[in-house]
């Protein structure tokens, strides 16, 4: 009489996405991190689609060798997505690349000078992380000890007027660390912007060597042509993650219609229903 074989019970794990590098997702569960990789019906559907990206919550098996299997996506909340950049001049059929998903915070970081708040750009962040309906927004306005804080909330009048919150601060004399710092408390936070502007100094006031890990991430995701972009979520002390790759710096608008863009500026939003063009650009129209 033959043994009866006894069978391994499955163990099913639940965790975020934190890291993607080529294929490989790490996962990070309340105990421990699993590299994974997708099981072979996940595989073959991610080929179209951006099946797995940081921010993603997975229900996964652990393999006998202690890697993982990931078995299933969780629907997302939202996802931060751009343009991805065409590939070959000729073949410039525009896809949507997914940067993050379900971030529960933007922080778009400015400096009030040296480099001047390129403010273009800063609409333009704002849009997507409306579009992406991210629960929370702010702006950092950096660099304060250069003009004063009272010149700097001239420049951001603005956007202070139409309810952003804005941090003012300066890595240099630690003004407004305390409250960067609770603010990316227990959440995955967006913390992008031009360069020059003090984001590793910020990060490093915040806690030092989590600019350095940022960085890293950072460079290892040059704008590569197919190369899959690596993306990754740094943990911050106490709770929380960081994401900061390259693709969210040059974040091009993604499936948004010129007609519709006013429904993501948030001081235009509650009048559109008194505007008589119903696809107006409030540009030219009277
Ligand atoms: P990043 O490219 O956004 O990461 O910017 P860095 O953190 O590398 O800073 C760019 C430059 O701005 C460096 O020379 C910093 O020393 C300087 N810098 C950063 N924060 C401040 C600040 O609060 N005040 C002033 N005056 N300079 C700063």
């Amino acid at each position: 009489m033959t043994e009866p074989t006894l069978k391994q019970p499955v163990i099913k794990q639940h965790g975020l996405v934190i890291k993607t590098h080529s294929g490989f997702y790490t996962v990070q569960t309340d105990q421990a991190k699993y590299i994974c990789q997708l099981r072979g019906r996940l595989k073959d559907q991610s080929k179209r689609t951006e099946l797995c990206v940081i921010g993603d919550r997975v229900t996964f098996e652990v393999n006998a060798d202690g890697s993982g299997a990931i078995e299933a996506v969780e629907p997302r909340e939202r996802v931060l997505s751009r343009v991805e950049p065409s590939n070959f001049a000729g073949t410039s059929t525009e896809r949507e690349q997914i940067i993050i998903a379900n971030p529960d915070q933007a922080i778009f970081v400015f400096a009030v000078a040296n480099p001047e708040p390129h403010v273009r750009l800063l609409d333009r962040f704002l849009i997507a992380a409306e579009k992406a309906s991210i629960p929370s927004i702010c702006i950092c306005a950096n660099k304060v000890d250069l003009i004063g804080e009272e010149a700097a909330r001239v420049l951001f009048a603005t956007y202070e007027k139409i309810g952003y919150p804005i941090i003012y601060a300066s890595a240099q004399q630690n003004v407004g660390i305390e409250t960067l710092r609770e603010r990316l408390h227990d959440k995955i936070s967006v913390f992008t912007g031009p360069s020059g502007v003090g984001k590793s100094s910020l990060l490093n006031a915040i806690e030092p060597g989590l600019a350095r890990a940022v960085k890293s991430v950072s460079l290892a995701t040059t704008k590569g042509r197919h190369t899959t972009v690596n993306s990754e979520l740094i943990p911050v002390i106490g709770g929380g993650y960081v994401a900061d790759t390259p693709g969210i710096r040059s974040l091009g608008l993604w499936d948004i219609e010129p007609g519709e863009l006013d429904a993501y500026f948030v001081e235009i939003h509650p009048h559109i229903v008194e505007c008589r063009f119903s696809d107006c650009t409030h540009v030219d129209e009277p």
